[in-house]
């Protein structure tokens, strides 16, 4: 209860998952086999001739849609001298630059989207798993993918991944957008020849009558960002390419050496579908967080009270505003939750004032551009470095900028609860105290790479 206090007060506060339980790599998690996630990743690579040839920004990469996991030592100093006590390695998986789409999306809504179309085409007798797909950036299957109509509700980066990436293959795409959505997007998305539908109401409503459209209409695909299993096992596959980055920089992940991710949350498709394949590949040794802003924690919120996709931050009186609009999201999505109870570490929240701090900090000492909400997993990191240096529950606050209202912006006691604490009694438990000089942290930053 006190978790679900501190959400209702606004206060960042962090909720650790009392169902937290061993996972063994590659084995049946959460209902679903690992070669979910194999199938994905060799979808992925089915398509990389076509990806090559249709875009060809990612032909010097053979068509491979990723993004470089990057050091950024200087934004570490940064945080450390305001009394973070970060241990280990700090990396930023650098998503807004991934191809195509700009964000964490590219994984998820391309992989939606290669599906269908790979199905279709198989099923009509025109492709089989040997060829070359390449052939698919045609005329002939231009055409025939113009019969079909993929469809989404979406006001950002969703919309722009899938509606890029249908456009291009010649599904006729459509992406219902709420009235709020920003020019630059409906414009970005015209110009790619897809259509956009704008709703006077807000971002439910616009999902809802693109969920009617779709339905009514047997040549039309309609993508639920909160129920998909193939845009989680889209995600999921960053977990298989992360792997062999960390093994060309020669970092171990075991016991000893523990792996952490700090992953920005809306619906929870993203986080959650990146958790699953983490604890796939790495079972124990990987400690998965979603960040959350204090006006939008509904993956925590239902996760904390049990209620999951039942319960929404209106509920408990939030506006669920805010400016990171990537996770400005009300309720979360009910199939991600499920998944996630044996295997995310837990969440945190952060208060909107830290993002642009983040996001400017980030532009300055590392050169490295995110939107505001691909910033939030700094907090946790802040956070969790100065838990792992025994810290907590010392009077750990920064010299510099110590307000009224608690610390600056990194700062330790801002939250509902002791939040050092909690991360303590999370690394304790585990006994990873003392292992943490050794530790990887990487935090998500999800997008930021389409916007003006
Ligand atoms: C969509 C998005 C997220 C979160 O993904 P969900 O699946 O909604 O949880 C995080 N950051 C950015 C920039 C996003 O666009």
């Amino acid at each position: 209860m006190d978790v679900i206090t501190a959400l209702k007060e606004r206060k960042e506060t962090v909720w650790l998952n009392p169902d937290l339980a061993h996972a063994e790599p590659r084995s049946g998690m959460a209902g679903y086999r690992f070669v979910y996630v194999k199938a994905a990743q060799e979808r992925f690579m089915r398509f990389l001739p076509y990806i090559a040839s249709a875009f060809p920004e990612t032909a010097a990469k053979k068509g491979v849609i990723e993004s470089a996991l990057i050091p950024i030592p200087a934004m570490t100093a940064w945080m450390n001298a305001d009394d973070a006590g970060i241990r280990g390695r700090v990396f930023l998986k650098d998503d807004a630059r991934l191809p195509i789409a700009g964000s964490v999306k590219a994984r998820g809504g391309i992989h939606e989207v290669l599906k269908i179309a790979e199905t279709l085409a198989m099923n009509a007798g025109m492709l089989h798993p040997m060829d070359n797909y390449a052939k698919l950036d045609s005329d002939e299957f231009r055409a025939f993918f113009g019969q079909y109509k993929v469809q989404v509700g979406s006001t950002g980066n969703l919309g722009i991944s899938i509606g890029r990436m249908a456009a291009r293959l010649g599904f006729q795409a459509i992406v219902h957008m709420s009235c709020d959505a920003k020019q630059w997007k409906k414009d970005l998305l015209r110009s790619e020849g897809v259509i956009v539908k704008e709703y006077a109401g807000d971002y439910g409503q616009a999902v809802a009558s693109g969920r009617k459209e779709s339905e009514a209409d047997e040549k039309s695909f309609f993508i639920d960002d909160e129920n998909s299993e193939d845009l989680f096992f889209g995600y999921a596959t960053a977990a298989l390419r992360v792997h062999v980055q960390l093994r060309k920089l020669k970092i171990q992940v075991d016991r000893q050496h523990p792996l952490f991710l700090y992953l920005p949350c809306g619906v929870g498709g993203a986080p959650g579908g990146i958790t699953y394949g983490f604890k796939q590949v790495f079972g124990d040794d990987v400690h998965c967080f979603f960040a959350e802003p204090v006006e939008a924690p509904c993956f925590t919120l239902g996760m904390a009270s049990g209620k999951m996709s039942e319960i929404c931050v209106q509920d408990i009186g939030l506006t669920g505003q805010t400016i990171a609009d990537g996770l400005a999201v009300g309720r979360p999505s009910g199939f991600a939750c499920e998944r996630m109870k044996p295997l995310m570490s837990g969440a945190f929240t952060v208060s909107d004032e830290k993002l642009p701090v983040y996001q400017q900090k980030l532009m300055e000492l590392e050169g490295i551009r995110l939107e505001p909400s691909a910033c939030a997993g700094f907090r946790g990191l802040a956070d969790i470095g100065r838990a792992g240096n025994g810290a907590a529950g010392a009077d750990g606050c920064g010299t510099d900028g110590c307000g009224a209202d608690g610390c600056d912006a990194a700062g330790a006691k801002t939250g509902g609860n002791d939040t050092a604490a909690v991360w303590k009694e999370y690394l304790d438990a585990r006994s990873l105290t003392d292992v943490m000089d050794q530790a990887t942290h990487i935090v998500w930053g999800t997008g930021g790479g389409p916007v003006p």
